[in-house]
């Protein structure tokens, strides 16, 4: 399967340095910055320094170090913003949208973490 990645989309921008954002969290594997339109208190996104247009794409070709690197990334971008559970945070929700029924907007990787609030359920039933 092939990944068309888009070089000029708005979080490889950001990489770049082109367009300014608020630094969570930054290490060698992963950027962490708070969201442009929140939708909670506490709305961050963590996305992978690679170019992967999404998680199927990261899981297939990321290398064991990029995908190491980022799942912990993940966990202390969640301690930077106090909100990791078995460290007294109030707990949080990780979505990643992939495609057209995920409403994936951007096409690089990004995991958004919100909390801040008490979030309910976590998709809306559909009977
Ligand atoms: P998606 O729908 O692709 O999962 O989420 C894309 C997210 O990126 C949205 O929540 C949107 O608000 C955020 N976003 C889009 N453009 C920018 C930007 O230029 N800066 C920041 N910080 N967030 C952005």
């Amino acid at each position: 399967m092939g990944y068309d990645y888009d070089d000029q989309n708005i979080f490889a921008k950001i990489l770049r340095g082109e367009i300014p954002n608020d630094t969570v969290y930054e290490d060698d594997f992963a950027l962490a910055f708070r969201d442009i339109q929140p939708q909670a208190p506490d709305h961050v996104l963590v996305i992978p320094k690679g170019p992967y247009v999404n998680q199927d794409h990261f899981a297939a070709e990321a290398t064991d170090a990029e995908i190491v690197g980022f799942t912990r990334a993940i966990g202390k971008v969640c301690a930077a913003m106090g909100v990791t559970p078995g460290a007294g945070g109030m707990g949080y929700r990780m979505i990643a949208n992939a495609g057209e029924a995920g409403v994936q907007e951007v096409p690089h990787l990004h995991v958004h973490i919100l909390s801040g609030r008490m979030l309910g359920r976590m998709v809306k039933r559909f009977d």
